[in-house]
């Protein structure tokens, strides 16, 4: 299939990598375009590689992180895979770092496959500026949205951002958007952001907001612990224990009187 010229196909962005025939990022079978740079430095943060925009290498010069792409060559990729989005109910997932980092290139991956017909999603932190991120909303049909920490101290302490703009944003797409399933997501970091307090303000922030679909709490992993280690940048959470089902379960029941909770 031939496809014409288009604009913004000769854009170039930082590419993380590409992770074929994902199933935890959306519906169905998902190509996932993670793209490399963030604002923000969640101190349990399983992608250290992500943090720069710039392509960068371990310390032994052994493994390189990120490589620079047009969006027409992203979707050379994404496009091989339409067989599978197919037969699944998938399609595309534009990941990160943070793609509100590269706005105007994550835009065009979306709004692209969009016009082919492809199903999309998008995973962020919202932290960014609302008019970059309502353009992207209009191609996306799924959003997956981070709220990390309502106590606006712990979060500048946890992840070296202010939470206003986040929360301004989530209110604003939270008013609902036409064919946008809006995902909230709680990464539950033990200790941090999963007590009764911050759960409960959780909980009501998100209950008040007609457009949120539902909220899904994560449970803290240790990935990515080897991937601080080669990069030679300190993992501050090491000493932290995964949240057992028990917990988890307390959790959602904490949120769901407020919200539909999904675990
Ligand atoms: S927003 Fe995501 S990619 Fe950025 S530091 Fe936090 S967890 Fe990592």
């Amino acid at each position: 299939m031939m496809y014409n010229i288009y604009e913004g196909m000769d854009m170039k962005g930082t590419v993380l990598r590409l992770e074929k025939s994902s199933i935890f990022d959306g519906d169905g079978l998902r190509t996932v375009v993670f793209l490399k740079g963030c604002p923000l430095r969640c101190r349990w943060c399983s992608t250290p590689e992500s943090f720069q925009k710039q392509i960068q290498t371990t310390l032994d010069g052994s493994i390189t992180y990120g490589q620079v792409m047009t969006v027409e060559e992203v979707m050379v990729e994404v496009r091989k895979d339409i067989p599978f989005y197919f037969h699944s109910g998938g399609g595309v997932t534009l990941s990160g770092g943070e793609i509100l980092a590269q706005p105007d290139f994550a835009y065009n991956i979306i709004r692209r496959s969009c016009w082919e017909g492809i199903n999309t999603a998008i995973e962020t932190s919202f932290y960014g500026d609302w008019l970059k991120i309502e353009r992207i909303l209009g191609c996306a049909n799924t959003a997956f949205v981070d709220m990390k920490i309502m106590d606006p101290l712990k979060h500048k302490q946890y992840t070296g951002v202010e939470n206003d703009i986040i929360l301004d944003n989530i209110r604003r797409a939270g008013q609902g958007i036409k064919g946008l399933k809006l995902v909230i997501r709680r990464p539950l970091i033990p200790g941090v952001n999963d007590s009764k307090e911050e759960l409960e303000a959780l909980g009501a922030f998100l209950g008040e907001l007609p457009g949120v679909d539902h909220l899904q709490l994560l449970p803290y992993h240790r990935l990515g612990t080897d991937t601080y280690r080669k990069l030679g940048i300190p993992y501050q959470l090491a000493e932290l224990e995964v949240p057992d089902e028990e917990h988890m379960k307390w959790c959602a029941e904490t949120t769901e009187k407020y919200v539909k909770t999904i675990i």
